[in-house]
């Protein structure tokens, strides 16, 4: 008895529109391509409820006719090429034919279309036994195509649908990538019935950048000078900002090749070395790398997203991407780095080479007014004052025997803990040294205060003094993060930091707490929107938590001292009895230790006493 069966079409055609279709985010990608490759000077998208209930993109391209509006939901359906030989000179996005007959196997679509040359349009829908239905409509030339009900014909893939936000987000990211790549053309995307994102057309990609990341993003911007690499018929242009613009992820980085949006981590990565060793750990500049290569030097067809692709010479186009980042930087940011040698390297043999540090000018603190119980006490200003001669805290009465960080942290509730040391003074602006019986212990001046900080965020959050900006500071915040945060603003009223949204493009921040009134409130608040997003899927209680931890450490990182600020004594001391407090003071929020003993053995060791 034969066990194999030929599927049904519909069926074969669902399992092809899971590869394609993952998610709605891959639906406006195909449907804006469409209008894109149809020469549509204008595109708007509409989505509502983050693309599930309802996407639709409306172009003002070319149409099409009865007979191909008829074809167009067929698989392998395409007027792009005829054979797979015309990939090498592929101008279009599509050739493969199957988006739109994957799309409707995944949800319900209507397609008006008109071409200008007819005055009647066409208007295409699938009937509920699978039928193709042609019947003749008024509309406007171009095409309109609607997808309401995505992935009903297909139950468990609706389970793996994401929360609105994060639909919205990955739409937005389409929409973003696909009109960086063509700044010419009028990109519009409607998020329930709102207009989210506007782009003009222009004529640079830089102001293309400019728009879409907005005017806070602008000032930072370089245009990189357009680079040609002739061996693989490669020329390379776009903008990156300058280190004093950056993220903590690596979402506003996009790579145009021939126009169309990849995933490379590699490519990312030259990008990243162009900026040597400018950038922050953690820290990623926003960029858009447009690069224009001879279509036989790349592979296309190696994705069912068209989100990949292959590079013949991938390592020359590595190169050439961070030889242009690293020319740009270098011809634009010097008015505003400042270089100090800070380290030899010495490497055997080889010669000797002066790496070099770089500064970075501190935001302006905000103007303001401190009310509620104005308790200082926490703070440790970043004042120079000279050092004082080391002094004894307090001499133990019975001092602990400790031995190593491990023995520490067995005993970090007891308060005693301080008095079994002398504090002798800082060492390079940096650490804090202290004697003990069993040897000497080094403490890091930055975790100690963040740990300091954390609790005081943590534990005293209603009691949080305040200071009222007597100039209210305004941020500019573009619509789609503004859409995000607006819901989880209290999440930043409980730690002090009250903002609200002021008109449609703007927050306004009315008040902070005394301890980050010179942290860039700015920086918090686009941190705290990428985890937002980041950690939109959790429930909403795990959620809270994990926002509330985070802008806790930020904040207490952001506002403690750093390596290089000069200590008084006092300040010293004041850090080390808050430290006592705390009860984790044996490591800071993000896990570092605040200290370590170096064994009073070892000392002896390396002076061959013993
Ligand atoms: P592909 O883009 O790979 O050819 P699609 O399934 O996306 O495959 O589209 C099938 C065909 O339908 C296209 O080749 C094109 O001729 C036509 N088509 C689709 N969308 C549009 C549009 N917005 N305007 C004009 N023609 C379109
Ligand atoms: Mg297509």
């Amino acid at each position: 008895m034969p066990k194999i069966k030929i599927l049904p079409p519909h069926e074969a055609q669902k399992i092809a529109a899971g590869q394609v279709i993952e998610r709605p985010a891959h639906v406006i990608k195909e449907l804006i391509e469409n209008a894109i490759d149809a020469n549509a000077s204008r595109i708007l998208i509409y989505i509502e409820d983050g693309g599930k209930q309802l996407m639709r993109v409306v172009d003002n391209g070319h149409g099409m006719d009865r007979e191909d509006a008829q074809l167009c939901l067929t698989r392998h359906a395409t007027s792009k090429i005829c054979s797979v030989d015309e990939l090498s000179s592929l101008t279009s996005h599509g050739f493969r034919g199957e988006a739109l007959a994957c799309i409707a196997a995944a949800g319900k679509i209507t397609i008006l279309t008109r071409q200008a040359e007819s005055s009647e349009g066409t208007k295409v829908s699938v009937s509920v036994e699978n039928n193709i239905v042609i019947e003749a409509c008024a509309c406007l030339e171009g095409t309109d195509i609607t997808v309401t009900d995505l992935f009903y014909t297909m139950p468990a893939r609706a389970k793996f649908l994401k929360k609105r936000e994060t639909e919205i987000y990955q739409i937005t990211q389409i929409v973003h990538a696909l009109s960086l790549a063509y700044p010419s053309r009028h990109f519009q995307l409607f998020i329930d019935e709102k207009l989210s994102i506007n782009c003009p057309p222009h004529t640079t990609s830089i102001n293309r950048c400019a728009s879409i990341w907005g005017p806070m993003v602008t000032h930072h911007l370089i245009a990189l000078s357009e680079q040609t690499v002739k061996v693989a018929g490669l020329t390379i242009s776009g903008a990156i900002t300058r280190p004093t613009m950056l993220r903590y992820d690596r979402k506003n980085i996009f790579f145009l090749v021939n126009n169309r949006w990849i995933t490379n981590q590699h490519l990312g990565r030259a990008l990243l070395k162009g900026y040597g060793n400018i950038l922050p750990h953690g820290r990623y500049p926003l960029a858009c790398l447009t690069l224009h290569i001879d279509p036989t030097q790349i592979d296309i067809n190696t994705h069912p997203k068209k989100e990949e692709i292959l590079f013949a010479h991938p390592r020359i186009v590595e190169q050439a991407i961070t030889d242009t980042v690293h020319a740009a930087l270098e011809a634009n940011t010097s008015q505003y780095l400042e270089r100090i040698p800070s380290e030899h390297s010495y490497s055997p043999g080889g010669p000797q080479t002066l790496v070099s540090s770089i500064s970075f000018h501190a935001a302006p603190s905000l103007p303001g007014t401190i009310t509620r119980n104005i308790a200082t006490s926490h703070e440790i200003p970043h004042a120079i004052i000279p050092q004082s001669t080391p002094s004894q805290i307090k001499l133990a009465t019975n001092p602990e025997t400790i031995t190593s960080h491990e023995q520490m942290s067995t005993i970090q509730n007891d308060t005693g803990w301080l008095q079994s040391f002398k504090l002798l003074g800082q060492l390079h602006d940096t650490y804090l040294l202290l004697e003990h019986q069993d040897g000497l212990y080094i403490i890091d001046q930055h975790a100690a205060h963040e740990r300091v900080l954390y609790e005081l965020f943590g534990t005293q959050q209603a009691q949080i003094p305040t200071v009222n900006l007597l100039f209210t500071h305004t941020i500019p915040c573009s619509t789609e993060d503004l859409a995000l945060l607006e819901p989880h603003l209290e999440l930043f009223h409980e730690h002090g930091i009250m903002i609200e949204q002021f008109g449609k493009n703007q927050l306004i921040v009315k008040a902070i707490p005394i301890h980050v009134k010179n942290v860039p409130v700015e920086d918090l608040i686009q941190q705290t929107i990428e985890w937002i997003r980041e950690y939109n899927h959790l429930d909403e209680s795990q959620f809270a938590t994990t926002i509330h931890n985070k802008l806790q450490a930020q904040m207490a990182c952001k506002a403690a001292v750093k390596a290089g600020d000069s200590l008084s004594l006092q300040q010293m001391e004041k850090l080390l009895e808050e430290l006592n407090q705390c009860p984790n003071r044996f490591s800071c929020p993000h896990g570092r230790p605040t200290g370590f003993l170096i064994p009073l053995a070892d000392i002896e060791k390396q002076c061959r006493r013993r």
